[in-house]
């Protein structure tokens, strides 16, 4: 077996008990890592208070040169942390090695905003007096990241909450610690005090949030994850009156209409559904093509989609690699099986992969409606239900039709149906002619049930600051 880099994790590595840690694409036991209990918060919480305010005041330069440092130690330990999230998490490398600059940027792009935190004045409708308006940190924060994207949930999160001067404790999925405790090594590396920014991995994962939600230091609490734990957090954080951030579930449209570049269209569907094995937020889980067009692209696409390579992450030639757990598994079968026995037709896949127990393979359902539990509900493996619509008015009826709005994308070389079609569409980000809009500079959110807040670009850094207004009197000469 490829060695684990386990220097990068040596510091949380337990030799019995502890959170066993998987590899999704064989089930063997890679490494048990520290398990912590809710009992332990407290303390945690406590030391990153005590410290967090030598960290605030140091000058941004220095937090944004400790942030540069940790970036480039990320960029030296490529191969490495690449290799953590692929057997961890069973993404193909190539993939991993993506998401690894994809997390990386996120510190590059923080360390150089701490620099700009401006305020503001503001005119006054006094004489002798002035208004000044600050950014502070917010102070303690907690964050709870899932399994997918194990690099970059911690990035996203801890790079702008350290850049504005906050301390962040995190609690990252049970399935996937080890990228998560190897970027915390690295921070340590860098320059970032130890009570400042922790990892705390933990089989118990409800009695974490309710202990980060409830507990009166933490002023702000970060969630990425399911739709259904997300309105955990957020009823508990009400008692506290927490700031919070809330990246939730989607249920992406993939709009392709009759005068797109198909060729574009198809490449671009392979890519918003098949990235990750299906299993990211932001993935395609409803592809709709205009009637005109529909047949020729589902061939393009069918014939593409059957030709990905499914198999461990490591193998160089693997496309597609496990999905995290065989109960995964099962839930995607489900909405497959349920899909058929409502009417939908096969075109590809439709069944488990014979690469190991936990793969499955690539799926291209036709003549799926709105109302089977597939197109309503998120899928998280490689299975591409395909809708056909009439006309604009319709498609868009179609892809709003859903208590999520986080990512869409659509194809068209139509200026004045894009202008519209921006308009029309209830997403936090929409992508024209493209499969993928994940950038650091640019704001990630979503709205109605998926979720609160923005992620990246320079509003990711308000999420972490608080404005205050300084009313100056007595400056009449
Ligand atoms: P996913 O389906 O992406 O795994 P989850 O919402 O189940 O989404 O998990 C995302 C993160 O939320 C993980 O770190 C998991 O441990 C954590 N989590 C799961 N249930 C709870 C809960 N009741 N309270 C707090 N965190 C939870």
């Amino acid at each position: 077996m490829t060695q684990l880099p386990v220097a990068l994790v040596a510091h949380a590595i337990v030799e019995n008990g502890g959170l066993p840690v998987l590899n999704p694409a064989t089930g063997e036991l890679l490494l048990r890592v520290r398990d912590y209990g809710a009992d332990e918060v407290d303390g945690v919480v406590a030391r990153a208070e005590a410290a967090r305010h030598d960290w605030a005041g140091q000058t941004a330069r220095t937090r944004a040169t400790v942030l540069r440092r940790w970036f480039d130690l990320i960029i030296q330990h490529r191969e490495d942390l690449a290799l953590i999230c692929t057997l961890e998490c069973g993404k193909p490398l190539a993939e991993a090695r993506g998401e690894l600059d994809y997390a990386a940027s996120f510190v590059e792009w923080f360390g150089e905003e701490a620099r700009r935190a401006y305020g503001e004045t503001i005119p006054t409708a006094w004489s002798g007096k002035e208004i000044v308006v600050t950014k502070e940190p917010v102070g303690t924060c907690a964050a709870i990241t899932p399994w997918n994207f194990p690099l970059t949930m911690i990035t996203r999160k801890a790079a702008p909450a350290l850049a504005a001067g906050c301390a962040m404790i995190m609690k990252p999925s049970e399935e996937t610690p080890l990228s998560a405790l190897a970027l915390e090594h690295l921070a340590r590396q860098a320059g970032v005090p130890e009570h400042v920014f922790r990892i705390l991995p933990s089989s118990d994962a409800s009695g974490m949030g309710k202990v980060f939600c409830t507990h009166p230091t933490i002023r702000k609490i970060s969630f990425t994850g399911s739709t259904a734990v997300g309105k955990i957090l957020l009823t508990q954080a009400g008692s506290t009156v927490k700031r919070t951030s809330m990246e939730l579930g989607g249920n992406a449209p993939f709009i392709v209409f009759a005068d797109a570049d198909l060729d574009a269209a198809v490449e671009g569907a392979m890519i918003a559904k098949f990235r990750n094995a299906g299993q990211a937020c932001i993935g395609t889980n409803r592809v709709l093509v205009q009637r005109e067009v529909h047949d020729e692209f589902v061939d393009r696409f069918t014939a593409r989609a059957a030709a990905l390579v499914v198999g461990q992450g490591l193998d160089p030639a693997s496309q597609i690699g496990p999905l995290i757990t065989e109960e995964a598994l099962h839930k995607v079968q489900a909405l497959v099986d349920g899909a058929l026995s409502e009417g939908a037709q096969l075109a590809c896949g439709g069944s488990r992969h014979n690469a190991g127990a936990q793969f499955y393979t690539p799926t291209v359902l036709t003549g799926v409606t709105q109302d089977m539990a597939i197109a309503q509900q998120e899928i998280f493996g490689p299975v591409a239900p395909v809708m056909s619509f009439t006309d604009e008015a319709e498609v868009l009826r179609i892809a709003n039709d859903t208590r999520y709005g986080l990512a869409s994308y659509f194809y068209t070389r139509d200026m004045g149906r894009a202008a519209r079609v921006f308009r029309g569409l209830e997403f936090g980000m929409v992508a024209m002619n493209e499969g993928l809009l994940g950038t650091e500079v640019a704001p990630f959110g979503g709205v109605k049930e998926s979720g609160l807040g923005r992620e990246g670009s320079h509003h990711g850094m308000d999420e972490y600051m608080e404005l205050k207004y300084r009313l100056m009197g007595g400056l009449a000469s």
